[in-house]
């Protein structure tokens, strides 16, 4: 990478599959990859403090352009110590470009070349989002890695219509690139391509054509198959340069995670821990655990006996209390506990890609969760 407050270093390579073990060096910190970031779409991964949301195991967190560009504001973050300070996270923070809720959050979305016209979702405010003002948001937060607007199309989408969005992408990622200015800031471009696999590629040649210090895959998880989602790695992952980091956008569930590990993708981010810890659901390493469930109500035993966290102080019959109560300590601690299980997941990743035995870690994981799971 040019700018040296940022570099991505590759530690080591597994001997059967594409996973790779590296470090992402930025202004605020190292990243250990494969890692995974939780989701602050609200300058607060929802439930935590901070103190709690390190005692996860995370060292990078994922906040939300277009969320925090409706309220409170982009200059009320910068005025209030930019995203670090005003969330109190003094670790790396990457920021998305808006893409994603463009498309699916707001309402009335309009794209011409110069960028999308919408209402927010808040109050039907009209806003237009560019890729110069996107940019121009993400210098106000204050993020150590910011994204390009890309244009993200819902699946199934005509050839046509994807091709269409793909080239607009690379054409957004370029003024994007002229106009980022922060020298403490890195830009990672969006390989787009719906699942049309020679569109990938040429998306993903343009833009390492452009030279971005990371890459991104996104327009996955948005209703397609897991096969499907790991045929497009297929294709895309090969054409990113390997001395880059590599991030899958909003993927995914842990075999998601540990099926791209093993396509050499590096960094994760998705709401599932949290969205699911609120809604009374575990993840293990049997399966998930539905602690709604009757028959959790005499259980003794913790989530996972050997897992550290907070919630697994306690037996799941007393968690499965909190839900059925409605406590807030209930999603509270579930949020932990999955938040913490992600973490160990890419702990565990990361130690097997060293031994030279991801295959392995991979095949044992998916037993579990297969052999676990609840009806
Ligand atoms: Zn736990």
């Amino acid at each position: 990478m040019s700018d040296s407050k940022f570099s991505y270093s590759l530690l080591a390579t597994d001997a059967q599959t594409a996973a790779r073990r590296g470090r992402f060096q930025t202004p605020h910190g190292d990243v250990d990859t494969p890692g995974f970031m939780p989701v602050g779409t609200q300058a607060t991964v929802k439930g935590l403090t901070i103190k709690q949301l390190r005692a996860t195991g995370a060292q990078m967190v994922l906040g939300n352009t277009y969320h925090l560009a409706l309220r409170p504001g982009a200059d009320v973050v910068a005025e209030l110590g930019g995203l670090h300070g005003f969330m109190g996270w003094d670790g790396p923070i990457l920021t998305d470009s808006g893409g994603f809720q463009l498309f699916s959050l707001a309402k009335m979305t309009r794209v011409s070349e110069q960028g999308a016209v919408f209402r927010s979702h808040i109050d039907g405010h009209a806003m237009e989002l560019s890729p110069e003002r996107a940019i121009e948001i993400q210098e106000l937060l204050g993020s150590d890695v910011a994204m390009v607007l890309d244009h993200v199309l819902g699946l199934p989408a005509e050839r046509a219509a994807i091709a269409d969005a793909c080239d607009r992408t690379v054409r957004w990622a370029e003024r994007s690139l002229a106009a980022a200015r922060r020298t403490d800031q890195a830009l990672f471009g969006i390989v787009q391509g719906g699942l049309e696999a020679d569109l990938r590629v040429r998306c993903a040649e343009q833009l390492v054509e452009l030279g971005f210090p990371g890459y991104a895959v996104g327009g996955l998880s948005v209703g397609e198959s897991h096969a499907e989602m790991c045929r497009m790695l297929d294709v895309t992952v090969p054409v990113l340069p390997a001395d880059r980091p590599r991030y899958l956008m909003g993927v995914g569930r842990p075999i998601d995670l540990l099926e791209s590990v093993a396509r050499g993708i590096d960094l994760f981010d998705c709401v599932m821990p949290t969205r699911n810890g609120r809604n009374a659901l575990a993840f293990t390493d049997e399966g998930t655990l539905r602690l709604r469930n009757a028959r959790h109500e005499r259980d003794p035993r913790p989530l996972e006996a050997d897992c550290p966290c907070a919630a697994c102080r306690h037996s799941r019959g007393y968690l499965r209390h909190l839900f059925m109560a409605g406590e807030m300590l209930g999603p509270i601690l579930l949020s932990i506990h999955n938040l913490t299980y992600y973490q160990r997941l890419m702990h565990g990743a990361r130690e097997a890609i060293g031994r030279g035995e991801f295959a392995a870690y991979r095949a044992k994981k998916l037993a579990g969760w297969t052999r676990g799971q609840e009806p």
